[in-house]
């Protein structure tokens, strides 16, 4: 029997898993690691002199920087070729360019506010900053936490993916290397840590996931300790990264809505919209053979600058598509979560990842088989409020008809190896399909024939879901959006000054914001505010359909 080949000084078989390197004098193999040569700079070196060889002929001979703005830094400086995404030209650049405020925007909000119930009633469309934190449910390691603490939480050993952000290309490395190259004075590149999952390490008890994340969360809810499929670990990430940081725009995994919470530093988002119109150039964008050469901020109509500093949390909705800038050194911790309130855009997301061909590294785990398993409990669900006589929220009868339309398409794919044992496909989504048309009667949202109080006011304060649900059926071009938060609150204002004319001054907090506090009678003010409603849908151009 042959044996295998040694390679390298070590003298080791060959290792799927381990970086090697090919000596350009010798030809033999070596571990980047037996010889110091992280994958990183391999790219790096021209022509590369293994130990036994440069004995003799000196060391390794460089590359040589021929410019700033190209992801190759060694094509010619002619004037020829535009600026990449992540080049240091390309970040100088993203400093000096104008946006839109991320003020318009954001909502923002108090840690207690955010509760899965305000974000039932008002939708989930627009990204929320806090900066007190207080009742949010989020735990953290205080602001001295280090790098080096993350690594000794971590492990050394454990092997990350970074980013090497002038070339916007990914390798791997060892975390004990990535916090020796961050803490040295002197960084020759640009490298990002954004992938660093730790729910399996000893610093997962440093860190709980804002209560609102963790409530709504589809792996947490719905997805079975008996499950095939080993569960999907995406709640609890920490990011660093080196100023200069970048990430192009993109939509997160599955059309998963995260949060994130800068510990120390600074970072900038840029935030766009996930209308059709706007989700549709990201996908001839991202499609695109030039895609590092164009901006994607200047192919729409709004892209939101939102700085985000030390101490601040940020959770953003459903398929908003953003960037990010590490404008100074930072650690953040973040979390992804998929939930039953933007059902519809998930599966949007998802299906342009399909198309756009996502390497599976970078989708969202199982979410195909995490979809059949939310089917099965909202079958359930369904049935107890039909049993109850309640009828459901209007986002989870948007979110379930999409998700059997999902379902069908899968099912006809081949192979649909995602469908879990225990589950009947067919079977459930016929029985899905029998419990949403007895709720599909939009006329009684508009002029309910025998109104109570209690009708009307469930019926304005689903107004978020309800214009959010008409919008994503309506595929005109100019399709309309959500209200924007201003709006929103502006529409909540005016009620609290309502009802402090009225004398009722609990119902206002110290914002003038009517929180999660609401008024339980007056059929007057329930009519009010259902005309405004209605207007308001109308500036959007949102179809009601009439009897
Ligand atoms: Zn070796
Ligand atoms: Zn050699």
């Amino acid at each position: 029997m042959a044996a295998a080949p040694l390679y390298c000084v070590c003298r080791q078989p060959y290792d799927v898993s381990r970086f090697m390197i090919e000596c350009d004098i010798c030809k033999d193999w070596f571990h980047g690691s037996c010889v110091q040569v992280e994958e990183h700079q391999a790219v790096d070196i021209d022509v590369y002199h293994c130990p036994n060889c440069d004995d003799v002929l000196g060391p390794s001979l460089m590359k040589k920087r021929n410019n700033w703005h190209r992801h190759d830094y060694t094509e010619p400086n002619d004037g020829t070729k535009p600026v990449q995404a992540g080049t240091s030209v390309f970040v100088k650049e993203l400093q000096n360019r104008a946006f839109a405020s991320g003020e318009d925007i954001l909502l923002r909000m108090r840690g207690e506010q955010v509760t899965q119930r305000y974000l039932e009633r008002h939708g989930f469309h627009y990204p929320i900053a806090v900066t007190e934190m207080e009742g949010l449910g989020l735990k953290l390691p205080p602001t001295t936490f280090s790098v080096k603490d993350v690594e000794e939480y971590v492990g050394g050993d454990k092997v990350i993916d970074v980013i090497d952000v002038a070339r916007q290309a990914d390798s791997k490395m060892k975390l004990s290397e990535f916090i020796k190259y961050y803490t040295k004075p002197h960084r020759p590149k640009v490298l990002n840590l954004i992938s660093l999952e730790f729910s399996d390490t000893k610093m997962s008890k440093l860190v709980e996931v804002p209560d609102v994340a963790q409530r709504m969360s589809w792996v947490e809810n719905y997805w079975p300790d008996d499950s095939f499929f080993p569960k999907p670990f995406v709640q609890k990430y920490c990011l660093m990264g080196v100023k200069d940081s970048y990430t192009d725009f993109h939509i997160d995994f599955g059309g998963t809505s995260v949060w994130y919470h800068v510990l120390w530093g600074e970072k900038i988002f840029y935030l766009i919209k996930p209308t059709l119109d706007n989700l549709a150039l990201y996908e001839a964008w991202s499609s695109s053979p030039n895609q590092s050469e164009v901006f994607f901020g200047d192919k729409v109509d709004k892209c939101y600058k939102c700085v985000v500093p030390q101490g601040t949390t940020l959770l953003i909705p459903t398929g908003w598509i953003h960037a990010v800038l590490t404008s100074q050194d930072c650690m953040a911790f973040g979390g992804n979560f998929l939930h039953n309130l933007n059902i519809g855009m998930q599966l949007r997301c998802y299906e342009m990842e399909r198309r756009l061909k996502t390497p599976d590294l970078f989708k969202f785990p199982y979410f195909e088989a995490i979809c059949w398993y939310v089917a099965k409990n909202l079958l359930e669900t369904l049935k107890e409020l039909r049993e109850d006589g309640c009828p459901p929220p209007n986002y989870l009868v948007d979110g379930v008809k999409a998700l059997i339309g999902a379902l069908k398409t899968w099912l006809k794919r081949e192979p649909s190896s995602e469908v879990p044992d225990n589950i009947r496909p067919n079977h459930l989504i016929k029985e899905l399909t029998k419990e949403i048309p007895k709720y599909d009667l939009p006329i009684c949202r508009e002029h309910p024939t025998s109104p109570s109080t209690e009708e009307a006011i469930q019926g304005m304060l689903s107004m978020a879901g309800l214009l959010c649900s008409k919008t994503e059926n309506v595929a005109s071009s100019q399709e309309p959006w959500w209200p924007s938060p201003s709006q929103h609150l502006q529409l909540e204002k005016r009620d609290c000054e309502q009802h402090r004319l009225q004398g009722n001054k609990s119902l206002i907090d110290s914002q003038g914001n009517s929180s999660s506090k609401r008024p339980k009678k007056g059929m007057a003010t329930a009519k009010q505010r259902l005309g405004k409603i209605l207007k308001l849908s109308r500036q959007n151009r949102v179809f009601v359909q009439h009897s």
